[in-house]
């Protein structure tokens, strides 16, 4: 299947040419601070099913570790994608930058040893179908 993704900006487009191989949650505390939420949706594919359509002036790439680099849209901040040095040859795509993350659906939680307590009970809150209002 083929999706499409961008920034919040719109400076970074891509596109996939195969389907995700992996589709997860990661609440390690890392993965909390790449994303600024409380823990990161992450969808696998090969490199070469990823395909930059715009932006790569844009794109800016940190790297976190020896193992691993961040990269984003210098731009509007939003992170696109990860690469770790344990899954050579493949992309770690933000599901939040994809257009459509509804066509995609996390099967695993990995570092549940650092999940936040309350992401377990998260639709047992308060639930608004929009934003809060009075
Ligand atoms: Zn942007
Ligand atoms: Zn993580």
């Amino acid at each position: 299947m083929r999706m499409t993704g961008s920034c919040l900006c719109g400076a970074v487009k891509y596109a996939t040419s195969s389907d995700f191989e992996m589709v997860g949650n990661c609440h390690c505390n890392t993965c909390k601070k790449i994303t600024g939420s409380a823990f990161e949706a992450f969808a696998v594919i090969p490199r070469e099913s990823f395909t930059l359509m715009a932006g790569e002036d844009a794109l800016v790439e940190y790297k976190i570790s020896p193992k691993v680099k961040k990269y984003f849209c210098g731009t509007c901040g939003t992170p696109i994608f990860n690469q770790h040095r344990l899954a050579a040859g493949k992309l770690i795509v933000h599901v939040g930058t994809l257009d459509d993350p509804t066509c995609v659906a996390p099967t695993l939680n990995l570092y549940c040893e650092s999940m936040l307590p309350w992401v377990a009970e998260i639709t047992s809150r308060k639930n608004f179908d929009q934003g809060f209002t009075r």
